[in-house]
């Protein structure tokens, strides 16, 4: 595996291997590291169907708020390394914050409206970051296909939108949730979690699931099911909830009526750990 620290280097390392690849796909894996299974099935998923593969660490500093984790934030590089590896990575693109915001950075990308909510209601500014950073890295890298977790909902539909606002040429293939066997998302941040939090931090998934069976159940009104899950949460001491959901998954407004499709999503902070989950209405 090539590991390109510059953007240069990205630059030379991508122009030299894909002139010896058989087909044009090159599939781009965006991550801020301490690599899990979750980020393992994206890797897989762009091996299977790219001719080269480039993945990316970066910790953004510009979708971090002054208050957040962003010193604590997990880092792992040498084990992520051998992940990578493991999973046929042709390119490692990882930066420092300089080479990506040299002299600052004046230039931002604001996808007016849906930035705003679900986590962009909470994180004011999160999603200027993200857009920004990754419609740097599409400029960088060009994929054809990028790859993203289904786990970060509203950021699959600010990025989704962004590309279809911008013309990039390229397809963003959004893909399926990795859970622990008791149902827990997997999330770097759950590196944050005493065994105590871990067992209460399953409250998110059990939420998720009680309002998918009452919807297989006939319930589709989504004042009943956001009021039955307010119980259900309201009952675990130490969760705290920041925003339960029920909104379209690509303009994130909220519905009346969940139907086949509706994002599902819910926030909360198990202690200082603030953590996400969401699954589409069944
Ligand atoms: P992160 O390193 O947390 O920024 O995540 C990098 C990418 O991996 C994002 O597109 C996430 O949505 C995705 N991802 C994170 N956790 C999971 C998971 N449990 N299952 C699937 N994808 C995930």
């Amino acid at each position: 595996m090539h590991i390109a620290h510059t953007i240069a280097a990205l630059r030379h390392a991508r122009t030299t291997l894909a002139d010896g690849k058989p087909g044009p796909h090159l599939g781009l894996v965006p991550t801020m590291g301490a690599l899990h299974a979750g980020h393992r099935s994206l890797l897989r998923r762009a091996r299977q169907e790219c001719d080269l593969v480039v993945a990316f660490i970066f910790v953004n500093p510009l979708q971090f708020a002054p208050t957040e984790d962003l010193a604590r934030y997990p880092r792992t590089f040498e084990a992520d390394c051998r992940m990578l590896e493991e999973e046929g990575v042709d390119v490692l693109f990882a930066p420092t914050p300089e080479e990506m915001y040299p002299n600052g950075n004046n230039t931002f990308i604001h996808v007016t409206g849906i930035e705003g909510r679900l986590d962009g209601a909470s994180r004011p500014g999160h999603f200027t970051g993200v857009a920004t950073v990754v419609a740097k890295l599409f400029h960088i890298v060009a994929p054809t296909r990028a790859y993203f977790g289904q786990k970060d909902a509203a950021q699959v539909a600010v990025l989704r939108q962004m590309v279809r606002d911008l013309n990039f040429d390229l397809e963003l293939i959004a893909c399926p949730t990795v859970r622990d066997a008791d149902g827990l998302a997997l999330s770097s941040r759950n590196a944050y979690l005493s065994a105590d939090e871990r067992v209460r931090a399953l409250i998110l998934s059990r939420t998720l699931q009680r309002i998918a069976s009452s919807i297989a159940e006939g319930t589709r009104d989504a004042a009943t099911l956001r009021a039955e899950a307010h119980a259900l949460l309201s009952s675990e001491a130490d969760v705290v909830l920041d925003y339960l959901e029920i909104v379209d998954p690509d303009s994130l407004l909220p519905v009346v009526v969940a139907n086949p499709g509706t994002l599902i999503a819910i926030a909360a902070k198990v202690g200082s750990t603030r953590l996400i989950d969401n699954l589409l209405a069944p």
